[in-house]
């Protein structure tokens, strides 16, 4: 049996009132056609047909050109005539027909629909209702229709190919809003299956920011020894006997934050940005370079929704300096004092730290995605 993967993205997103297309918008990583796309990338699967309008196609090829078995078909009029296009375009025996604007969809969905193809002839992801619905007119309330007999619809939709093509064939003026009801008018009794809640359909702008948080660690390790008086922490120079040996000002908290900004983003280190090669970077101010991080973290979508630092360190005495520590690293990534949380402890004289050799800092944050 071959199973041919139908992922329609060809309307415009409207609702969400984006300029462009809803699904060609980068939310964190990955924009929602790519994640509802690589879902289907399975060894069951042996192609996948996504249908784009005509203004999308270019950037559609941009996006998913590097997937192997992928068929781009051009998007009609109507949804009716999408799928139609998109199904002379299958050479499968089953069809999964997935809306693009649900890319939460799981691997056991998927895995459900394709069971109920075969067991059933057909395969309809489908959540019991859990709000009470209504039918109305004028405002007013009609009737009150058995919730238990409710369902809501999603997607994937599977079928055997040739079915629904047959009914696709019987449309005339009709307009659907999805297959299991041209199926159902048509051919027969389409077979639901028990989706998941996780498989939302993304809709309005704020739907897009729901998705996406990144967790991202960091560590950093400086030790004694620079002919200084001070030690540089979140851009706070801290009265201290030695200085940090570094290539830049040695803000080794920084450097601990800037590492796991980057790795939530799953970009490179700071080394490869600012390699200690470069003189550029001599005596560099971290905050500059933390700047920067964060610049790059934008261009991939993400802000920092919080941060946690950790500084070990026998000395110096920190206690005073950490308010405006906070504060620094709160203002230049806008985000309110309370997001930053900065710990200073000793290593109760173990170790390098507790030897009073150096300083180790680790950080973690949380980077939510946002829409551009
Ligand atoms: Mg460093």
């Amino acid at each position: 049996m071959k199973i041919t993967a139908i992922v329609l993205a060809g309307g415009a997103g409207t609702r969400a009132g984006f300029p462009k297309n809803k699904l060609l918008i980068k939310t964190g990583a990955l924009t929602p056609l790519e994640l509802s796309v690589s879902a289907f990338l399975r060894e069951d699967i042996s192609e996948i047909v996504v249908v784009l309008s005509p203004i999308d196609k270019a950037e559609g090829e941009r996006l998913l050109g590097h997937i192997p078995n992928l068929v781009l078909v051009q998007g009609g009029e109507t949804r009716t005539q999408s799928v139609k296009n998109a199904l002379a375009a299958a050479t499968g025996d089953i069809v999964l027909i997935h809306d693009g604007a649900r890319p939460f969809v799981t691997d056991k969905i998927i895995s459900d629909c394709i069971e109920s193809v075969l067991d059933f002839g057909t395969g309809i992801c489908s959540l019991p209702a859990t709000d009470t619905f209504v039918l109305a007119e004028n405002e007013r309330i009609t009737s009150v229709p058995e919730r238990s007999a409710l369902y809501s619809v999603q997607t994937p939709q599977g079928f055997f190919t040739e079915d629904i093509k047959k009914a696709y064939d019987k449309i005339e003026n009709e307009t659907f809003t999805d297959d299991s009801s041209v199926y159902a008018q048509f051919i027969a009794k389409p077979r639901l299956f028990t989706g998941d809640i996780c498989n939302r359909k993304l809709t309005y702008a704020e739907d897009f920011t729901l998705s996406g948080d990144r967790i991202g660690f960091g560590t950093d390790t400086h030790a004694f020894g620079a002919e200084r008086f001070y030690v540089t922490l979140c851009g706070v120079e801290i009265p201290s006997a030695s200085g940090l040996i570094a290539h830049s000002d040695g803000d080794v908290a920084l450097h601990a934050l800037m590492d796991a900004m980057l790795s939530a983003a799953g970009l490179r280190d700071i080394g490869y940005y600012f390699p200690d090669t470069d003189s550029r970077y001599r005596g560099a101010s971290s905050m500059n370079m933390l700047r920067y991080v964060n610049k790059l973290l934008q261009n991939e979508g993400f802000c920092v929704k919080n941060a946690s630092i950790s500084i070990q360190a026998e000395r110096p005495k920190m206690k005073n300096y950490i308010v405006k520590m906070k504060e620094n690293v709160a203002t230049l990534l806008k985000l309110p004092p309370s997001a930053v949380g900065i710990a200073a402890g000793t290593n109760e004289g173990l170790g390098y730290v507790g030897e009073g050799k150096g300083i180790t800092v680790n950080a973690t944050v949380l980077l939510k995605a946002i829409s551009k």
